[in-house]
């Protein structure tokens, strides 16, 4: 059973989050944010996209400090904790190995509860944290998950019943962002600045063709070739021409690709009558998604949830958040999503 201390009506969660190039670790006093710490891996830069082995090694490197720091940061000491929850997947093997043989080890050493977190649930379970100003959705609600990894719209009723109504068949909306920009020539990841250049250029500029993807569907890779062959045709056209409508180009792209995921979302509504729309993951911090949102509150009486900027791309707090509402939940207690030292022990013998 988890030893909460009950003197003090305190849950101490550590969360640990390492699915792929940040190493990210949060404290939550039950559902409130102590400290949310994030080291951001510059190492892939040069690349253009992560590197697999150099995450696994960097998360290895920054996982104890980064920890230490939220621990720290939170005013608490690793006596205090009531449980470790960690990110089991999706994501990267070895970044997730990294992750996973620490809050192991900690939970085992410490004799608390260890907890198992799905990062997309975590996505979407983020609105449940306690935050001045954030209103949470009630169930059942439907989450758009747009990231870097995925594109999800999913039908939440309620906190671990949910169901994925629809995906990307090819690319994630983050990806297309980024390769998008990889083609223009800007740095990885490129979608912050195709955003950033959006805000100033006209998205009627450029005309690209939306995919035609049946049901709840997704596919960008389309996108990403008419890209490719525009950008091709263009500069062979006049060198100069990306430097010269730079922002006309992202504001075009951005708006096609904001076009798309909101044609889903409508669908979607139509379809199961829910008009509650929640979105999460990286690319939920684009002004263009946000704001998108916000126009259909008043012209379709939605009412929508975006994240706090500091939840949208990978954090360990959205993690602690699950790991609390599991930890809270006595009838999960049991059911594999809380592992106890015993437990953890026998699984560790084959
Ligand atoms: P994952 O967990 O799948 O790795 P994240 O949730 O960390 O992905 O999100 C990273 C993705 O979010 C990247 O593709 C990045 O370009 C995208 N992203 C972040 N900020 C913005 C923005 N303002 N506009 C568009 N895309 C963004
Ligand atoms: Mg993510």
């Amino acid at each position: 059973m988890p030893n909460a201390d009950s003197t003090k009506n305190k849950t101490y969660i550590l969360a640990i989050e390492s699915s792929c190039d940040d190493t990210a670790a949060a404290v939550l006093d039950n559902d409130k944010t102590l400290s949310n710490v994030v080291a951001r891996q510059a190492v892939h830069e040069e690349y253009g996209g992560v590197v697999p082995e150099l995450a696994s090694r960097a998360h290895q490197q920054n996982i104890v400090p980064v920890v230490h720091q939220a621990l720290k940061k939170a005013g608490i000491t690793k006596e205090d904790l009531s449980a470790v929850a960690f990110t089991s997947g999706p994501g990267l093997m070895g970044s997730l190995l990294v992750g996973t043989s620490f809050a192991k080890s900690l939970a085992m050493g410490l004799d608390i509860p260890l907890i198992d977190v799905n990062h997309m649930q975590a996505h979407i379970l983020a609105h449940f944290i306690d935050e001045e100003g954030y209103d949470k959705p009630q169930f059942p609600f439907l989450a758009l998950t747009i990231s870097g990894g995925h594109t999800q719209v999913v039908r939440v009723d309620s906190y671990f019943d949910m169901t994925i109504l629809g995906q990307t068949l090819d690319d994630a909306v983050g990806e297309a962002f980024d390769k998008s920009a990889k083609i223009l020539g800007l740095p990885y990841p490129g979608g912050p600045l195709i955003d950033k250049y959006a805000q100033s250029g006209n998205p009627k500029a450029f005309k690209f063709t939306k995919p035609k993807v049946d049901g709840l569907d997704f596919s960008f890779s389309g996108l990403k070739t008419a890209i490719l062959y525009f950008y091709q045709k263009e500069v062979a056209a006049d060198p100069d021409f990306v430097e010269k409508h730079r922002d006309d180009i992202c504001a075009s792209i951005q708006y096609t690709i904001i076009n798309i995921l909101m044609d889903k979302i409508k669908k979607a509504v139509k379809q199961t009558g829910i008009r509650q729309v929640a979105i999460g993951g990286g690319v939920s911090a684009n002004s263009g998604i946000r704001k998108a949102l916000k126009d259909a509150e008043a012209k379709y009486g939605w009412k929508t949830f975006v994240p706090k900027f500091e939840y949208t791309t990978d954090n360990a707090a959205m993690i602690g958040i699950v790991g609390y509402l599991k930890y809270k939940d006595e009838n999960l207690q049991g059911s594999g999503y809380i592992e106890t030292h015993a437990k953890a022990q026998s699984r560790l013998k084959f």
